[in-house]
């Protein structure tokens, strides 16, 4: 096991480790498909990828797809930073 810190992908910050009694468990994030091939934190998971999950089958209206490319990092950040502040991590 290495203690190297995977990125996220689209967010470009480290992704979430998950821990239990202080035991980390589970650091390797996300598969960040359909956004890019990488791996990515909860908050680009839940926001982001399960969003576009839902545009590809449809079920979300065009106007609220999500932008692309270096708006589609900030866009990513912005949410990043909500997801730390609520704290809904154990
Ligand atoms: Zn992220």
């Amino acid at each position: 096991m290495s203690e190297e810190v995977i990125k996220c992908s689209i967010c470009l910050a480290p992704v979430h480790e998950h821990s239990h009694n202080g035991e980390v468990y589970w650091s390797g994030g996300h598969n960040a498909q359909p956004i890019n091939a990488g791996r990515c934190c909860d908050s680009c998971n839940n926001n982001i990828v399960l969003v576009q999950r839902f545009c590809n089958v449809g079920r979300v209206p065009m106007d609220s797809q999500l932008p692309t490319g270096k708006e589609l990092t900030k866009y990513a950040q912005r949410l990043r930073v909500r997801h730390d502040e609520s704290g809904d991590l154990r």
